[in-house]
């Protein structure tokens, strides 16, 4: 309210804290970080795992490459300079949905330790489970589901992760989940026992 004559502001205190949307929502909020090459599966598992979530009633948010650069980030490209805005523009976005006690699904290739470490950063550590979708980069060319790989050999991508651009695998993951030989829906179950702990009250 304005008091006009006085040029006197009231306004809130504090605005509502993570906590207390967290215990509205009756689960703790995470970002769940799935990083791995393009047809690795990442996308894939995440649909799967934000329906079975959402079945056990959690409130979830998915944010994935092609959404994320159709909108928020389409001034962006693939050189490394905007990578990194790439990221930090996720992380800030992931972080406005933590503070809301939104469980987050992130899948994005995110090649690099420091782009991971830089997200990991700005999400706070307490809150990024890094999740590694590893599938062998012969498996993600055999599958080649949007033709990427098939362009990139030819040079008709550039900064390609896995042939023109590297690659870096996670240290320390929180979970390592190895689709080669496994159903999509194993893959997705393999996740959801992992995290469930972790987001349950
Ligand atoms: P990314 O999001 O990492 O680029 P996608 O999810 O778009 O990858 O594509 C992965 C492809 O691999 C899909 O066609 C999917 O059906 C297939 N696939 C086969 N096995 C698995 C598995 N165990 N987990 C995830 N995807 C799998």
């Amino acid at each position: 309210m304005i008091n006009e004559g006085n040029n006197i502001y009231s306004v809130f205190d504090e605005i509502l804290s993570k906590e207390e949307k967290e215990k509205m929502l009756k689960q703790k909020a995470k970002v769940l970080w799935l990083t791995g090459l393009s047809g690795s599966g990442k996308t894939t598992i995440a649909k799967v795992l934000e329906r079975d979530l959402h079945l056990q009633g959690f409130l979830t948010q998915l944010l994935d490459g092609d959404n994320i650069r159709a909108g928020i980030n389409n001034n962006l490209g693939f050189s490394e300079e905007d990578r990194t805005e790439n990221i930090r523009r996720i992380a800030e976005v992931s972080k406005l949905f933590i503070n809301c006690g939104v469980i987050t699904i992130n899948c994005f290739v995110s090649p690099t330790e420091q782009i991971r470490n830089q997200a990991k950063a700005i999400i706070g550590e307490e809150n990024f489970i890094e999740i590694f979708i590893n599938t062998p980069l012969e498996v993600c060319e055999a599958r080649d589901t949007k033709g990427l790989y098939a362009k990139a050999r030819k040079g008709e991508v550039n900064n390609f992760t896995g042939i023109s651009a590297p690659f870096e695998d996670p240290q320390t993951p929180s979970i390592k989940v190895e689709t080669e030989n496994q159903t999509v829906e194993e893959s997705a179950n393999e996740v959801l026992v992992h995290i469930l702990p972790l987001i349950k009250v």
